[in-house]
């Protein structure tokens, strides 16, 4: 383990030159405090959580101090969003500390959000308020633990910085790691701007940093495509399983790592809903539940368009085309395992849809099902669920269907084994925004004790029943401020 001012840097984007990024110095906030850490997020740079409490830590990610070895840069980028080209964003509000390199010979990259003013702010203020920092903070550690690819965050400072949204609030910042914070939209701002030469060093560093595996293949470019196309099938597939809806899958908010990346109005289903929306300023539902499978799609697209100077358009067709089988054969993988399946048989995914349809219309608890069917033998716990369904004779036909399914099955551990794919925990909105409004008011322990149950999704917690309960009617219906 090392101490706070211990870090190793090697700041290789930042050595890619100014083209790409922009030097520029974070701005401190007022009177800077820890709200939370996450000792695991921590451990991938080698801090023991002790070094969370140290003041030195705070005014670090407050802004007020810096190693001398971070050089602190502004990402260009540009992106689609909600399916318009806007030629010009970047890092309007955040910033590339710098690259650590930890003693297991890893790169982390090291983006303070909520720094303060950039060339790419555009007239906004470089800030971000508490409340959507402590969103995610959680939701990156909750992901993570659920076993959902996703940018990690190893804490959230707090300040007396006021901050105007649609009333005053107070800045904050979280440290988010990630080995690339390279997106989408990076590689459409440079084919749009016609810069073929920083594009192309953009490319080469995304191949050697972080697909060297494809350096072997005969066509490098197209090889890390295809990867990025398969990576995003996976990600994609573990949120229609899980209930995650991400809300804002602009380009510029997909990661050229396929894991979760930039949370805004995020949410977990409480109840089932294909159609939900969990932005309000999503009018139209582009980023409905159920639409991210096709809009993700969309964005491979689009990240395929802006890598056609490098790579020959039929090979990117037949990547592209790789991806809505990819995501079937995942998703149903997860949704078999959610239902205790070991084998897998052709008409598993109308099951699965049959039940799907059943829980839309009786509003049932997406996550809680799958965990309360598999804590019992079937039977029995078939017999309980029942009451939450509406279609009564519909839900008994599919519980013949399933117990019929169980029947070949070998069911020992069958309770275990579900019990390991469906989690007792996880991030609902009322539960954070219950932790937010304490935080709100200075007292940081309701955060803290939300991330640490939700480090451990799966394994029931002493005294944490609170935390797996439907939430009450005033929870469902939360409206998530989409300013951040
Ligand atoms: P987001 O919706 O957080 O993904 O942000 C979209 C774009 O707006 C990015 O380029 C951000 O850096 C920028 N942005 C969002 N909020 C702010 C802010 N308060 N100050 C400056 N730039 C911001
Ligand atoms: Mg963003």
């Amino acid at each position: 383990m090392n101490a706070l001012d211990e870090l190793t840097f090697d700041n290789r984007f930042a050595r890619l030159g100014d083209v790409l990024s922009t030097h520029i110095l974070p701005q401190p906030l007022d009177a800077p405090r820890l709200v939370v850490a996450s000792d695991a997020a921590l451990a991938l740079l080698d801090l023991d959580a002790a070094q969370a409490e140290l003041p030195l830590f705070a005014e670090i990610f407050g802004g007020h101090k810096l190693w001398a070895d971070a050089e602190p840069r502004a990402m260009v980028y540009s992106g689609h969003q909600f399916g318009h080209y806007n030629p010009q964003l970047g890092d309007g509000r955040g910033l590339l500390l710098g690259e650590v390199y930890n003693d297991a010979g890893e790169h982390w990259d090291l983006h303070l959000k909520g720094a303060g003013q950039t060339p790419y702010s555009r007239g906004a203020d470089g800030r971000a308020v508490l409340r959507s920092s402590i969103r995610e903070f959680l939701a990156s550690e909750a992901l993570h633990a659920l076993g959902i690819p996703s940018t990690r965050a190893a804490c959230v400072i707090g300040s007396d910085t006021p901050v105007w949204r649609e009333k005053q609030e107070r800045g904050a910042t979280v440290l988010r790691l990630s080995p690339s914070h390279v997106r989408f939209g990076s590689f459409e701002f440079f084919y749009y701007t016609r810069q073929p030469e920083a594009q192309k060093t953009l490319a080469d560093h995304v191949l050697n940093a972080h697909y060297p595996e494809c350096l072997e293949q005969p066509q490098p470019f197209l090889a890390m495509f295809r990867t990025i196309v398969e990576r995003n099938a996976e990600l994609i597939a573990k949120w229609q399983a899980y209930g995650f809806c991400h809300g804002v899958m602009n380009t510029d908010n997909m990661s050229i790592l396929g894991i979760t990346f930039d949370f805004g109005p995020f949410a977990f289903l409480d109840d089932f809903d294909a159609n939900f929306i969990c932005n309000h300023s999503d009018h139209e539902g582009r980023y409905a539940f159920s639409n991210q499978v096709p809009i993700a799609h969309w964005n491979l697209s689009a990240l395929a368009q802006a890598l056609t100077p490098l790579i020959e358009v039929d090979g990117l067709r037949e990547a592209l085309a790789l991806f809505l089988p990819l995501y079937q054969a995942h998703y149903q993988d997860l949704m078999r395992r959610r239902l205790g399946f070991v084998s897998a048989q052709e008409d598993d995914l109308a099951l699965v849809e049959r039940l799907l349809t059943l829980m839309q219309h009786g509003g049932v608890d997406y996550n809680l099902f799958f965990r309360r069917l598999g804590e019992q033998p079937a039977e029995q716990a078939l017999q309980k669920l029942r009451d939450d369904f509406i279609d009564l004779a519909g839900f008994d036909q599919w519980g013949q269907d399933y117990l019929a399914r169980i029947a070949n099955e070998d069911n020992t551990e069958r309770t275990a084994r579900m019990n390991g794919v469906n989690p007792l925990y996880v991030l609902r909105n009322y539960l954070a925004q219950k932790a937010i409004d304490r935080a709100e008011e200075g007292d940081y322990e309701e955060v803290r004790r939300l991330h640490r149950v939700l480090t451990r999704p799966f394994e029931q917690q002493g005294g944490m029943e609170a935390y797996a309960q439907r939430p009450p009617e005033w929870g469902k219906h939360l409206e998530i401020s989409c300013s951040s």
